[in-house]
């Protein structure tokens, strides 16, 4: 039989999983069906074209008005779709980010979703876990939650594990964990006893938070422009109905000339086009294993002026070794396969660093402590796999050092064994001055390698009960212990690729100063301001840190409880701040910078719920596509906005001239409606997927100020649809004097039509890159040619299947006619790329040197 905390076999648990179901609460906010549906239909443009359909029918236009009423329908299913999408693409990533479990199966720890545990399974808690389901302590040790969630009272509480004597009916709440409480210290592991709605979360009927979509600064300036460019549309209408109506005398086709042009004006597709790009921009990067919480992050993340990363893990492969080992003033580096090399004055460094650590290690140095243990010392008398733990002492904000206490079978006294930063444990042992500097000395040079150097002291005590803090043993030093762990190969291409685009890039870390400059260096980090320390820190006030922060950019011996000042003093410096952090302690420093940016595999959950972004993979290169993506995304934003200003203009001008000329109307809403619902918004999408420039992470970063619609873009835009209105009037009036019958009104309609759509194509192509001139090599934009082919194809119908050409009011143009509209298109597009030419850039921060002088 297995022991009771093997927990549950894999197939048990599924076969649990079918019987109670997941894990998990009824997610909230989810909408039905009929609510998109009723969002759709109160959408203005809805409106519009249900009052046009009205006036066509009160005119007796059957043809027209169930044309508007397929577009109606068109338009009810488009939008349909794309919220569904939307939808679908943040449960994914709500999905990706629910919290992770560590149980046991079939004896082994393995993570698994959370939704995944069921009654009965065994799990496993560390500092930072949120408590995946309710359960019963069999162990803890140290263990604190936060029950606010569920009790509303903030300070944490400790917990105890369950006596096994009193069975289960007697646990009290000081055993149980409860799911949605958060493990502040400590670590446990507790038996499962109620998932998902059936937990006290869930019987209060409370439900987590999923991912949010907040408002950012450029939505709530694109809001703005919709408003009151919808409101200058609105009174423009008014104005051309009521002229129309009061100079011909007809009163409906004044409506319908008012409406239509409240069509062309109504800058609907603002909204639509930021929602995708940032919604495809989260989706692009969940593909590059970053996962968006927030997903306005995405923008913003092109403005970081500063990145704050830790050392360990993030620039490290967190993948620790130890290497070599110091006692009485000798070294031997742990190399080659052969236990018996090791010099018996070492063993008893090992020994006591492996007492002092978990037996079952989640952090990576005690398991690589572990792992040199069981292989140098096999066969030794040195591993006590007999002995049982008394007590234990953990690290601490005061003193870098932890002690375990343990008791062997055939001894009397209490043996303690400590490790940690070497300053902390020559204090525990209470050294004479002239020792401490030898030991110093060799500290500095098994870091100045890169090394982290970690001290190792045994004590013996008599008996219990045992003293409440660890300086109340009487430690003997043993020796000294220094762990590798090696740059990630691609981390400095990827800062010199930071360096290169502007962005500062400043390392934190807990470990000594001399490791962390040698890290810093290996990594290609700017060392000429030096380096500053947790306590230096501690000591500067603010206006002086501010001088400090100026040009320093390693920081160590850091608490994360100082993170958050560093954080915010960055920020007072006009710093755009991106944050990276695993642990308790960095969440309110995750709030606090502008992005903040958790672990997916080391990061604690309650990192992971502080932060922006996650990076599934860990990885500092993700980082940087991250950045890269967040710049592109602001960029083709711009584009996206000038093609969208632009390509109303003609539209407005040909609904505007009419009144002033005494021409018959040349566009019909259904024109307007073709123009504004298929083409342009298929159109603005070929912009979500161009790529970066190329020169772009050459830049420094936008200021993060600049606004999306600024001066240049809009005069830009202007500049580009007067262009092509001008083209689209020079077809309404040239094509008639090369046809038949120059006098019918659809001849000059046909002509604007083609040079309108044709007219869309070009701008799109000559907007495609700002920076690298339209005949440039760049990445091959598949959306643009699918676009492209697309339009054209429906231009090609409309003009040669008579029925169609009958429902729009168009007719066939002979092949000169055509060739006039290509060449009209071609002028059209040459202007519009001379504009782009002449283009100022956005503007960019200043450069941090610069402004630190
Ligand atoms: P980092 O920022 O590099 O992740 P930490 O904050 O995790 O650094 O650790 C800071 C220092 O605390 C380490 O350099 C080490 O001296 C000490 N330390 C960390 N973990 C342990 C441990 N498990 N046992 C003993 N000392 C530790
Ligand atoms: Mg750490």
């Amino acid at each position: 039989m297995t022991p009771p905390h093997a927990g549950l076999s894999a197939q048990e648990a599924a076969a649990r999983l079918v019987r109670d179901g997941p894990n998990e609460l009824p997610a909230a906010g989810r909408e039905g069906a009929l609510r998109l549906l009723l969002d759709v239909v109160a959408e203005p443009m809805f409106l519009l074209l249900v009052a046009c359909g009205g006036i066509y029918l009160a005119l007796g236009d059957r043809q027209e008005a169930s044309m508007l009423l397929g577009f109606v329908l068109m338009v009810i299913m488009m939008t349909f779709v794309q919220k569904r999408r939307s939808q679908a693409a943040l449960d994914a990533l709500r999905d990706l980010s629910s919290p992770r479990a560590l149980v046991l199966r079939d004896g082994l720890a393995v993570r698994v979703p959370g939704k995944t545990l069921v009654v009965g399974d065994c799990v496993l808690l560390a500092e930072g876990d949120r408590v995946p389901a309710d359960l019963v302590l069999e162990e803890a040790s140290y263990l604190t939650v936060d029950e606010s969630l569920l009790t509303g009272e903030s300070l944490p509480v400790l917990k105890e594990a369950c006596d096994p004597g009193r069975g289960e009916v007697a646990e009290d709440a000081s055993s149980r964990c409860f799911s949605g409480s958060l493990v502040t210290q400590g670590t446990g592991r507790g038996r499962v006893v109620a998932t998902g709605p059936r937990s006290a979360l869930g019987r209060i009927g409370a439900s987590l938070g999923g991912i949010a979509m907040d408002e950012t600064p450029i939505q709530r300036e694109t809001a703005q422009v919709v408003r009151r460019v919808a409101l200058m549309g609105a009174a423009l209408a008014l104005v051309l109905a009521v002229g129309w109506a009061l100079s011909r005398g007809d009163w409906l086709t004044g409506l319908l000339a008012g409406l239509t042009l409240a069509m062309a004006i109504l800058p609907e597709e603002l909204p639509v086009v930021l929602t995708l790009f940032l919604g495809l921009g989260a989706w692009r990067l969940s593909r590059e294993r970053v996962l968006t919480r927030r997903i306005p992050a995405v923008e913003l993340l092109g403005a970081t002026t500063l990145l704050c990363v830790d050392k360990t893990g993030t620039l490290t492969r967190n993948q620790m070794a130890v290497r070599q080992l110091w006692a009485d003033g000798c070294g031997f580096t742990l190399a080659g396969e052969d236990p018996k090399a090791m010099a018996h004055a070492f063993h008893p460094v090992l020994e006591y660093a492996v007492l002092s650590s978990h037996r079952r290690a989640f952090d990576p140095m005690e398991s690589a402590i572990g792992a040199a243990g069981q292989h140098w010392l096999q066969g030794s008398e040195h591993l006590h796999a007999d002995w049982t733990l008394v007590s234990d002492y953990p690290l601490s904000r005061e003193l870098l050092a932890m002690s375990r206490v343990w008791r062997s079978p055939d001894s009397r006294a209490l043996l303690v064994a400590a490790k940690g930063a070497p300053e902390a444990v020559i204090d525990l042992c209470h050294l004479p001055v002239d020792r401490r500097d030898v030991i110093q000395a060799q500290v500095g040079a098994l870091a100045a390698d890169g090394l982290r150097v970690l001290g190792v002291a045994r004590a013996v005590f008599a008996s219990e009960p045992l003293p409440p803090l660890q300086h109340d043993f009487d430690f003997e030093f043993v020796g000294l212990l220094a762990l590798e762990d090696p740059v990630r190969a691609d981390v400095p291409a990827a800062i010199a690729e930071c360096l290169g685009a502007g962005i500062r890039v400043a390392m934190i870390t807990g470990d000594h100063p001399a490791t962390a400059l040698a890290i810093a260096r290996q990594a290609g980090l700017d060392l000429a301001g030096g380096i500053l320390t947790g306590p230096e820190l501690d000591a500067l006030d603010d206006a002086a840190l501010a001088q400090r922060l100026s040009h320093t950019q390693v920081f160590c011996r850091v608490r994360p409880e100082q993170k958050l000042r560093l954080v915010q003093a960055f920020k007072a410096r006009g710093e755009v701040v991106a944050m990276t952090g695993d642990g308790v302690n960095d969440a309110p420093a995750l709030k606090a910078a502008h992005i903040g940016i958790a672990m997916g595999g080391r990061g604690t959950d309650v990192a992971r719920e502080a932060a922006d972004l996650v990076l599934l993979d860990d990885d500092f290169g993700a980082l940087v596509t991250t950045i890269r993506y967040g710049r592109r995304v602001f960029a083709n934003l711009r584009k996206a906005i000038t093609f969208v200003l632009a390509v109303h203009l003609p539209i407005i001008g040909l609904a505007l001239l009419p009144l002033l000329t005494g021409w018959p109307l040349v566009l019909m809403p259904a024109h307007v409606l073709f123009l504004q619902l298929v083409i342009d918004p298929a159109c603005s999408i070929v912009f979500e997927a161009e790529a970066l420039e190329p020169d772009a992470m050459r830049q420094p970063p936008r200021r993060p100020d600049a606004r999306l619609f600024d001066g240049a873009l809009v005069r830009l835009g202007l500049a580009q649809g007067v262009g092509l209105l001008l083209a689209v009037l020079a077809a309404y009036l040239l094509v008639p004097a090369w046809s038949a019958t120059p006098d019918a009104p659809e001849v000059g309609r046909t002509g604007a039509f083609v040079v309108l759509v044709l007219g869309n194509l070009a701008l799109i192509q000559a907007n495609l890159s700002w920076t690298s001139g339209p005949g440039a090599a760049r990445p091959r934009n598949v959306a643009f040619r699918w676009i492209a082919g697309g339009t054209l194809a429906l231009l090609a119908l409309v003009l040669t299947v008579p029925p169609v050409a009958t429902l729009f009011k168009l007719v066939p143009l002979p092949g000169a006619s055509l060739a006039l509209c290509a060449a009209l298109a071609l002028g059209a597009w040459a202007w519009c790329a001379w504009r782009v030419s002449r283009h100022a850039p956005a503007p960019r921060a200043v450069p941090a040197q610069s402004s630190s002088s």
